[in-house]
């Protein structure tokens, strides 16, 4: 048995220090926030027609059996804590210029025949193809990436080079390029393009292995929590407390003690004695953990391209609109979104706001979010991250997200949904705030954007260890539970 601490009590934090009681260790985990969950956050704003319960961060679930997998794995039935509610549509997309909104569903010939009834049979035999080959490259980087530990960035290029599959995950070539090149029309290549951000990356860099995205989400489904997706947090909460997981809130580590090559403890804001440990797990933004944690300025230097963040509206709506669950309104021109919000540092652009981006809506149908005879709005636009650098903006410039709040309220209305009038209230979060809320530098969702190398889970010292959405194998709810499955493996039973 080990002494292990974990620091940060996001999912990534929450799932390894599950699992790792699971199979007897001792395990402490620190979270500087006064919750659990870290990006996967609540928010419940008190009207006097009833409470409004807001997800802060996920809105869609997908791959279960990743989460089925981590209560299993601690002698639990996911059943039993959280109700799973299968959607259909998964997504509304609705394109610019008015004509035939697109349906995304789990069950591919159906969406075949959505795809042909919008766009007609060639569209249909385009993305046929299309997800053929999204098929070979989501059983390839299934079976040889997402699953496989990593120790350095070289690992990860040489199992990249062993796939079985090379001409399936096109190296080299983007994911708007094999949009391109398999997509005629070009609603479908929107379509496709918006699974880059997905990653917090450009379809115009992201590598084409990443059509194994949205393989994921329309060959097993999109789900929602009945409740909020926030329950998810609850759930892996009550799991570490179960199995005798200590969970200290409002406890910042400001160091990770790695003297001689192996870790020996943490430091906590304002406690004098560390805190002795075997092992160490980071669920922090690696950025955070090279730069201020563990000193090491040679590590920093990959870590520089970061995610694009996330500018976000919660609106108490007044009357039922009919949306879907997920909504996707598609701006005129994407690529003036993608030059706004990422810049070009290196021609010296600045980054800004998109003026016309693309609008994501979450209206959940669950009485349990929302008073009768409203709607809780969950609205996401593409947004650079919080910073002075080129490629980032101030959020905190005085009037700055006031203004864009009422920008994209603007755009709504332009595309045919108006609820100016029918606002009982709203809340804006920028990535400045979430920055704040989790310690996500920037308020990037994704930490290192959109490829495959990643920052390694073994850290550089023995016994320091990296899960979360910023390392291997990547961002979002299943990705980084999985990074939790691959830390929890490596480190075993036995450690010591
Ligand atoms: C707006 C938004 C929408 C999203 N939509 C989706 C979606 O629909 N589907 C999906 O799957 N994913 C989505 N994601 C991504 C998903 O939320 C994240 O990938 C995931 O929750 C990250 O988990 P993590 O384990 O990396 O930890 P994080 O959530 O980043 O948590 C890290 C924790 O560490 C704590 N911490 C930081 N520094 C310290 C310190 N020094 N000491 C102690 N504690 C510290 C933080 O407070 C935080 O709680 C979205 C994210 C956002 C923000």
């Amino acid at each position: 048995m080990a002494r292990i601490v974990v620091v940060g009590a996001g999912v990534g934090g929450l799932a390894t220090a599950a699992r790792l009681a699971a199979t007897g260790h001792e395990v402490t985990v620190f979270e500087q926030a006064g919750t659990v969950g870290g990006k996967l956050g609540r928010y419940v704003h008190d009207t006097p027609a009833g409470a409004f319960h807001f997800d802060t961060g996920p809105s869609l679930l997908t791959l279960p059996e990743v989460f089925h997998d981590l209560f299993e794995a601690t002698g639990a039935k996911l059943d039993e804590y959280l109700d799973l509610t299968p959607l259909d549509p998964i997504v509304r997309h609705v394109f610019p210029g008015g004509g035939p909104t697109l349906d995304s569903c789990a069950d591919p010939a159906e969406f075949a025949g959505r795809v042909g009834a919008a766009f007609g049979d060639q569209a249909a035999g385009d993305w046929q193809r299309l997800w053929r080959r999204a098929a070979r490259v989501w059983d390839a980087s299934h079976r040889d990436i997402l699953r496989r530990p990593v120790d350095s960035p070289l690992d990860l290029a040489a199992l990249a080079w062993r796939l079985g599959d090379l001409a399936a995950i096109a190296p080299g070539r983007t994911l708007r390029g094999l949009g391109r090149r398999h997509l005629a029309d070009p609603r479908l290549r929107m379509l496709l393009d918006r699974y880059a951000t997905y990653t917090g990356a450009d379809p115009r860099r992201a590598p084409a292995a990443l059509v194994a995205v949205p393989y994921a989400e329309l060959a097993f489904g999109g789900w929602y929590l009945r409740g909020g997706l926030g329950t998810l947090a609850d759930a892996l909460l009550t799991r570490c407390l179960d199995l005798g997981v200590v969970v200290q809130t409002g406890t910042t580590v400001t160091r990770i003690d790695a003297a001689g090559g192996r870790v020996h403890g943490v430091r906590l804001a304002g406690v004098a004695a560390p805190v002795p440990a075997d092992v160490v797990v980071a669920n922090v933004d690696a950025l955070t953990l090279y730069r201020d944690l563990l000193p090491s300025p040679r590590r920093l230097a990959g870590l520089t391209d970061r995610s694009l963040a996330g500018f976000v509206l919660l609106l108490g709506v007044a009357g039922e609109t009919g949306l879907a669950h997920h909504n996707v309104f598609f701006p005129r021109d994407y690529d003036a979104e993608f030059d706004a919000v990422f810049g070009h540092p290196g021609r010296g652009v600045r980054a800004r706001p998109a003026s016309d981006p693309t609008v994501f809506v979450t209206v959940a149908d669950d009485p349990a979010v929302r008073p009768a005879g409203h709607e809780a709005w969950f609205v996401l636009v593409n947004a650079p991250r919080h910073g002075t650098a080129t490629g980032a903006v101030d959020w905190r410039r005085p009037g700055l997200a006031d203004a864009y709040a009422d920008r994209v309220l603007d755009v709504l209305a332009e595309r045919g949904v108006d609820v100016r009038d029918r606002l009982v209230f709203r809340e804006v979060r920028t990535p400045a705030d979430l920055d704040a809320a989790t310690g996500a530098p920037g308020g990037a969702i994704y930490g290192t954007a959109g490829g495959l190398l990643r920052p390694a889970n073994r850290g550089p010292a023995a016994g320091l260890w990296l899960v979360g959405g910023s390392g291997h194998p990547g961002g979002g709810l299943p990705m980084v539970t999985l990074s939790a499955q691959i830390v929890a493996d490596a480190i075993g039973p036995d450690w010591g």
